[in-house]
């Protein structure tokens, strides 16, 4: 029987945040992780460590300890990252209202940030569109990061420097205390972290079903590398507005809303709002759209990419000038709660569920875990 302190199921980036926390204090960690690699929501994002938009208070802060964790591991495990900031472009009258709100109330919020000009933009952003562009909302704290090649690294990583343990291709399908039984035989561990992503029905599914969690299904594109094409900050534009509870305060927001849903109701449909990031090779992520629940099928719509890409021009000229050449397109599922960014929960001793990161779980994991394993250290 193999014995440890803690076993963390799920090998995305909220086990592995747990994982590193708990080692970090000296405690015998186990991952199990069912796939051969991390496939979850943890490889299909934007790999956006995105601050800005966590409502003020206690999430932006935990938002923020979780960044300060990220720039400890990132260049100690020798992962590609740039602190790249962030902007919230306008070209519309509500738009830059919205913003301007939000800059207003930032000092108090807690947030960084500052109006830039068109003439700023373009001179930190070359590639953004300079038609009717109105200005744009700098906030220098967003980070990128490439999610496929974190999720890649940091087992590795986390191994060299603290000894945890990894089982990939091994699935946990039951917890007797200290017995985890996994398909791969039973192991013995004092404590049990559940970071299963969307997937909540092997492990204590009646806890989880009484969380209020709902699943969304985001589609995304990713171009070919592109050359010397820089995109500069990763970028957000006026749908973007709707989606981030951090501007859901600001009073001119309802009428962006209704104006959005008057004069293009097919980004309400498909829950569509534009945002780009950049690796390292050159590539651009480019997303994304929110469907729920029984919406959710297995097949991705052409529809939807299409409504991606066309209001993605809107905003940034392609590397040839004509349009983007997409080299891959996927899908991903995240759990979420409608008023939670986080939930922790325990349904019995020594056992921790921590789910419900929802769209935001590359940015709050560090912090979301550090919270989530306190009580047992
Ligand atoms: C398209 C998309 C774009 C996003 N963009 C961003 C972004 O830019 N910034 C941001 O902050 N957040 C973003 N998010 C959200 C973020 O990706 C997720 O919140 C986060 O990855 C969730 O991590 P997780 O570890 O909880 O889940 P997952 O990554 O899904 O990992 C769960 C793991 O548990 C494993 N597992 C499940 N059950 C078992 C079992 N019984 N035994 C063994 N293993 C098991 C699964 O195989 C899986 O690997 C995005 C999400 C999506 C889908």
């Amino acid at each position: 029987m193999q014995r440890f302190d803690e076993a963390v199921v799920g090998a995305g980036i909220v086990g592995l945040a747990c994982a590193y926390h708990l080692a970090r204090h000296g405690r015998r960690v186990v991952v199990l992780e069912r796939h051969p690699r991390a496939q979850g929501a943890s490889v299909r994002n934007f790999g956006m460590l995105w601050p800005i938009g966590q409502t003020p208070g206690a999430m932006h802060q935990i938002a923020l300890r979780s960044r300060e964790h990220w720039l400890n591991i990132l260049p100690d495990a020798g992962i590609w990252h740039e602190k790249t900031g962030s902007l919230h472009l306008a070209y519309r009258e509500d738009e830059a209202q919205v913003l301007q709100e939000f800059i207003h109330a930032a000092p108090a919020n807690g947030y960084e940030v500052e109006m830039w000009s068109p003439e700023t933009i373009l001179r930190n952003a070359p590639r953004i569109n300079p038609e009717n562009l109105m200005g744009a909302m700098w906030s220098p704290s967003e980070i990128c990061v490439d999610p496929r090649a974190v999720i890649a690294t940091l087992p590795g990583y986390l191994t060299a420097k603290f000894g945890v343990e990894f089982r990939f291709g091994v699935t946990a399908v039951g917890c007797e205390r200290p017995a985890v039984r996994t398909s791969a035989g039973v192991i013995e561990a004092e404590n049990l972290y559940v970071c299963s992503g969307d997937e909540m029905q092997i492990l204590y599914p009646e806890t989880f079903a009484t969380l209020g969690l709902k699943l969304c299904k985001l589609q995304m594109l990713r171009t070919a590398p592109t050359g010397d094409y820089r995109l500069g900050p990763m970028l957000a534009a006026g749908l973007t507005l709707r989606h981030y509870k951090s501007f859901a305060n600001c009073p001119s927001l309802p009428a962006l809303k209704e104006r959005v849903a008057r004069e293009t109701p097919e980004f309400d449909r498909y829950g569509i709002h534009v945002m780009a990031s950049q690796n390292g090779g050159g590539e651009l992520t480019l997303g994304d759209s929110h469907e729920y629940g029984a919406e959710i099928t297995p097949f991705d719509s052409e529809v939807i990419d299409r409504l991606i890409l066309d209001y993605l021009q809107s905003f940034l000229t392609p590397p040839n000038g004509k349009e983007f050449e997409i080299a891959s397109r996927w899908h991903g599922i995240y759990a979420k709660h409608e008023e939670k960014a986080q939930i922790i929960v325990r349904p019995e001793p020594g056992v921790t569920l921590v789910t419900g990161v929802g769209g935001a779980g590359m940015t709050m994991s560090f912090g979301v875990a550090e919270n989530a394993v306190r009580e047992n250290l």
